[in-house]
């Protein structure tokens, strides 16, 4: 117990539950916004936090109710929440209800996830009882309360995470009218990346007084992220990604593309080039955008191609690389995009592959919103040495001389399986300006990449 004493959390006052189950997530010292928003909410002051995803935001809004609920013992009604936290996407309530469970291990607390996309029958009867801590999306939320399924009258602690995004997502009205059948004298904290105006007002029409408690400054983005711009066409951007992914130390990839439609079609081309590749999108099923979400972070799943909303919020550890496929429409979500690498102090590389004939004003609203000039490579991509099979969408190359003679990439059923690529008449794209070569996506190599120019 001496080292838990020792801790920050332990200085805060913390109840000893909280503390082991602290040490054991391995948080050993509170992390800045911890160390602001944690004493503050202990003292009952409402919250204004401007975070990121990996700032330790949620538990700097969490460890504040887990410790209150168990000082206050067991109060649960039927069809109640105690405290009751917003997230604007399923994935990020379902990370937010892991981590309040891992913080309150062994504090027999319970919790309850209320999203759209499952059935509402289990969310019904898990409610049934009443619950310490909901964690929900504002549309199935709002629908369970209307059918009198949940009832907030009870619930104290209110917390709005990632508040930009939630309007963003057109969940204004429904937040409003979940906060307003919260009980009156609810403490409330709510997050939220960026802080357009939008936010501020509704920030002022739930919050009493708040404290401001402030990360990174708005729109900045994470020092120990290695960004770089690469010039390319629209119509050659999926066969440089693919290229870029022969490359090994691009260990694991989210691929940030604007559309849906967009993240299907870059997600065919690299399930073709043979990379195991998933797709995280909001028409994919909740069942699937899990499923893809798992893999990636047990490494099954190499790229993650998301959509900015499906991307929001996703917790993965040791991210190498975010590539941004094509430009988003929000300035912001640059900022949460490459965000998803670099996390907790570990280096990052973003990647953006940036047509200037059709991106130009996303590409300087970007530049905007970060204040900095966005690096350009420092040496261009060779597209005249892509494999023409990409390049001209599917048509086979013409053969090209000076192949290695190694192994070639796995063939697709019915594609010449066996065959060395080159004697398949593909060439293999080398990115450096040399001889093709043939190798597999994921074979460890010494090359220089447009990564390693990143990195
Ligand atoms: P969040 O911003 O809440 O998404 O947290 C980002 C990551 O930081 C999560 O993986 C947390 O487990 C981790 N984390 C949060 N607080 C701490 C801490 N005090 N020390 C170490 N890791 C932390």
């Amino acid at each position: 117990m001496e080292n838990i004493e020792k801790n920050g959390f332990a200085a805060m006052g913390l109840n000893a539950i909280l503390l082991k189950a602290v040490e054991a997530a391995g948080m050993a010292t509170p992390k800045p916004i911890q160390e602001q928003a944690i004493p503050a909410q202990l003292a009952g002051q409402d919250i204004l936090g401007i975070a990121q995803t990996g700032s330790g935001k949620t538990a700097a809004f969490s460890l504040p109710i887990l410790q209150k609920i168990l000082t206050i013992g067991d109060k649960r009604k039927g069809k109640t929440a105690r405290a009751l936290i917003l997230a604007p996407t399923r994935e990020l309530a379902v990370q937010i209800e892991e981590t309040v469970r891992m913080l309150s291990k062994g504090a027999h607390i319970s919790t309850a996830l209320v999203l759209g996309g499952v059935s509402r029958v289990a969310q019904i009867n898990k409610m049934q009882g009443g619950v310490d801590v909901l964690i929900a999306t504002p549309g199935r939320l709002t629908d369970l309360v209307r059918d009198n399924r949940i009832d907030l009258s009870e619930t104290r602690w209110l917390v709005l995470d990632e508040a930009d995004r939630m309007l963003d997502m057109g969940f204004i009205n429904d937040v409003k009218r979940i906060a307003k059948g919260t009980h009156r004298d609810r403490q409330t904290a709510l997050f939220s990346a960026t802080m357009p105006k939008e936010v501020a007002t509704l920030a002022e029409s739930l919050l009493r007084n708040p404290i401001r408690v402030e990360v990174a400054p708005q729109g900045t983005t994470a020092a120990e992220i290695k960004q770089v711009v690469h010039m390319i066409p629209t119509k050659q951007k999926k066969q440089v990604l693919s290229a870029m992914l022969k490359d090994a130390t691009l260990s694991s990839v989210i691929v940030f593309t604007r559309t849906k439609h967009g993240a299907d079609a870059v997600t065919r081309v690299l399930e073709k080039d043979g990379y195991d590749v998933a797709a995280i999108h909001g028409n994919k099923s909740q069942n699937a955008r899990q499923r893809a979400l798992n893999g990636f972070k047990d490494g099954s799943v190499r790229v993650l191609v998301a959509t900015d909303i499906a991307a929001r919020g996703i917790d993965v550890v040791g991210i190498s690389h975010v590539i941004n496929f094509d430009l988003p429409d929000e300035p912001e979500s640059y900022v949460h995009r490459i965000g998803r690498t670099g996390r907790n102090g570990a280096s990052g590389n973003a990647i953006t592959l940036y047509d200037p004939a059709e991106e130009a004003s996303k590409f300087k609203a970007v530049e905007r919103v970060t204040r900095m000039r966005l690096p350009m490579a420092d040496s261009p991509i060779d597209l005249s040495s892509l494999p023409a099979r990409v390049a001209s969408n599917d048509q086979r190359p013409a053969r090209r001389e000076g192949g290695n003679g190694a192994p070639a990439k796995k063939p697709h059923r019915g594609q010449g399986a066996g065959k060395p690529r080159e004697a398949r008449g593909e060439k293999v794209w080398s990115n450096d300006g040399g001889s093709p070569e043939q190798k597999r996506p994921f074979r460890r190599n010494k090359r220089k990449s447009f990564g390693a120019k990143a990195a």
